[in-house]
């Protein structure tokens, strides 16, 4: 029976996504082993129960992010935290030294000071999520099972890891020795 693999994107760029895509001929052998049951690359609206395996991209900005981010983990056997920004918060996490005030800060400088038509902050509509006071990395929020670094992670450790998991194996998590000079 083949994987019930998804892949998700909260608070991130989609790079982490791109990077997925650059594992070329591997996605043959993925498209043999796993039925992509959600994803952004999918035209599927809800998550779906009974899911093996699903890849976190981003972290966790909004209120729609955690309500989807619960629906998900109590959906799925295996959390990937993918990429930098689900690990750790990176990019979309630079906002929280803001203080108190980062949500309405971040609001202004992208609805009204950076504008060229309509300035405003599009709140009573519903069109932008609620933001959450701070961003927060993927296991804050609920368990993962496993931690996939990098901005973005590099197409071969995606390969490494998905590998091991579809071949029923532990994957290791370890570190690399970094090289200077
Ligand atoms: Fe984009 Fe890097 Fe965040 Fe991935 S980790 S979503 S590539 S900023």
């Amino acid at each position: 029976m083949k994987i019930r693999l998804a892949t998700v994107w909260l608070g991130g760029c989609a790079g982490c996504h791109m990077s997925f895509l650059d594992l070329d001929e591997f996605l043959i052998d993925l498209a043999d082993a796993v039925e992509l049951v959600y994803s952004p690359v999918v035209d599927v609206k809800d998550y779906p129960e009974n899911v093996d395996l699903c890849l976190i991209e981003g972290a966790v900005c909004n209120e729609d992010n955690l309500e989807i981010l619960h629906k998900i983990r109590a959906r799925t056997k295996v959390l990937v935290s993918f990429g930098d920004c689900a690990v750790t918060g990176n990019v979309p996490a630079m906002r929280n030294p803001l203080g108190l005030a980062n949500v309405e800060n971040v609001l202004q400088r992208a609805y009204v000071e950076n504008a060229q038509n309509n300035p405003s902050v599009p709140k009573a509509d519903g069109i932008v999520p609620q933001l959450l006071a701070n961003v927060r990395p993927v296991h804050e929020m609920v368990s993962v099972e496993y931690f996939l670094p990098g901005c973005p992670p590099p197409a071969a450790r995606i390969k490494s890891l998905v590998a091991q998991l579809l071949a029923g194996t532990a994957p290791k998590q370890e570190g690399e020795q970094l090289k200077f000079g």
